[in-house]
């Protein structure tokens, strides 16, 4: 691989007030570079500010407005995003920073096993693979819209899979939870334009489900008996109820949930989910066995109004918990106090992360450059379905064929009959199956009637619904009954 050591098109390199060269950056994070000069007679380092002429293109000459320019796009694109997450930083610079700090305290990829819950929309796996980059094949406990559903035995299965060192006999792990959101290039909140799907959709869909749900049906209908759920649609009722649960327990009412959007939502998923974790582990992990780290947040996807268009489609992440226990004592991790990894160092690694290169487009044309605060480089994760810059390709290759296919007078004939080996393949229709009735669904529904059980649902709902009001001030969220 070809890396230069000078800087690249897009770079700021300028001379700080402290008179050595920052490069890469438009300021280092204050609160390191405090930690760094930390004395009296210095005062703490100021944001270079952004030369509004970049935002002009007359007013510079070419190569100096193209360093800037690109550096003040990517800069905007984070304060998009940094308005409703104001932690969010790059996610290859988050995983990056994570990676320094968790190999500081013993973890990493040869050791730990990293134990991954996210929702289960395909684009989140552009996190979930950034993680194996760092730390192997992952287990998963994702659920819709992120909610633990796996229980304490899907935690087990994960951790009885971790690697044990040699030495000590340890085992190691490494706990990720993010529910996820979009905030599109544009600063529209939910919406998401997916590759080859016309229009735009929602991430994440099944907390704005629940949110609307809870908005139309009340939060104290949405608390039922714990552990209750919809036998057809179990996980988006657990979530619902762990949501509405968690709402009663943080004092928000139908009227505040009334105001409430995707953003507060996802903050409270979040919330919730981080618990529902923690109090897994302590079920599951025994310290005296097993290090561990937790890391939480929120993953959102800042892509473009639509998917192939010119806007770079880049990921943040919004950290919440992370934290180490190592030899049973924890001790939290600021990733913000860390300084991001420069522009050159974030491609190399991503660069290397590739799952397929040969369907990456080139390296060079995804941007990567610095906002001051964090250092984002574009996705275009080959491995979930073709990059933005290939459909781009091919959508001028075609437009190119037909335009030949007029100026060379061909006449082209397309004969698509089914080969003659699908016929035997196609004799029964795909609803005979359903018709004979599933034995499944039938056996689950035969417990919805029944006098007793009627009986029972009411006075437990009564007492967890009506009543839950009162309770729920004293009562743990995630407390061991509590689903
Ligand atoms: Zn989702």
């Amino acid at each position: 691989m070809h890396v230069s050591s000078a800087p690249r098109s897009g770079q700021l390199s300028v001379r700080g007030r402290l008179g050595y060269r920052q490069s890469n950056s438009l300021h280092a994070p204050r609160a390191f570079l405090s930690k760094l000069f930390s004395s009296s007679d210095e005062e703490d380092p100021k944001p270079i500010e952004m030369d509004q002429t970049a935002l002009n293109p007359v007013a510079m000459p070419g190569k100096k407005q193209r360093d800037y320019t690109e550096v003040a796009y990517m800069t905007g694109r984070a304060k998009v995003v940094n308005k409703y997450f104001p932690t969010a930083i790059g996610i290859d610079d988050f995983l990056n920073r994570l990676e320094i700090a968790l190999y500081a305290y013993g973890f990493n990829g040869d050791n730990s096993i990293a134990m991954v819950n996210l929702c289960r929309d395909e684009i989140t796996v552009s996190l979930k693979n950034k993680i194996d980059h760092v730390f192997g094949s992952s287990f998963n406990t994702n659920g819709l819209g992120g909610v633990l559903t796996c229980g304490v035995t899907g935690v087990a299965a994960g951790l009885s899979h971790a690697p044990v060192s040699k030495g000590s006999g340890k085992e190691r792990y490494v706990f990720f939870s993010f529910p996820h959101i979009s905030v599109d290039a544009r600063g529209e909140v939910g919406t998401i334009s997916r590759p080859g799907r016309p229009g735009s959709s929602c991430a994440c869909g099944a907390l704005n489900k629940a949110l609307i749900d809870i908005k139309v049906q009340g939060v104290d209908a949405n608390c039922k008996i714990p552990g209750v759920h919809e036998p057809l649609d179990p996980e988006f009722t657990i979530l619902k109820q762990r949501l509405a649960r968690r709402l009663r327990y943080d004092g928000l009412d139908d009227g505040h949930v009334s105001n409430m959007n995707l953003v507060d939502l996802t903050k409270v998923a979040e919330r919730t989910i981080s618990d529902d974790l923690n109090y897994l582990i302590s079920q599951t992990v025994d310290p005296q066995k097993a290090d561990y780290a937790v890391v939480t947040g929120v993953q959102i996807h800042n892509w473009g109004t639509t998917f192939d268009d010119e806007s770079p489609n880049l990921e943040f992440i919004a950290p919440a918990q992370a934290y180490v226990v190592v030899n049973g004592f924890k001790t939290q991790i600021d990733l913000n106090t860390m300084p991001s990894l420069t522009p050159r160092q974030i491609r190399i690694l991503a660069d290397t992360g590739n799952m397929d290169a040969s369907q990456a487009g080139s390296k060079d044309d995804l941007v990567c450059n610095s906002t001051g605060s964090s250092t984002l480089r574009e996705i275009d994760p080959p491995y979930l379905y073709r990059s933005k810059r290939e459909n781009r390709r091919k959508r001028e290759q075609a437009e190119t064929y037909s335009e030949l296919i007029q100026s060379e007078g061909l006449s082209p004939e397309i004969a698509c009959p089914w080969p003659s080996w699908q016929t035997s393949l196609r004799k029964q229709s795909p609803q005979t199956e359903q018709e004979k009735g599933n034995s499944a669904i039938h056996f689950d529904s035969k417990f919805r009637t029944g006098e007793e059980l009627d009986a029972m649902w009411s006075k437990l709902q009564s007492e967890y619904v009506s009543a839950g009001s009162n309770k729920s001030k004293s009562s743990d969220p995630s407390s061991p009954e509590d689903s």
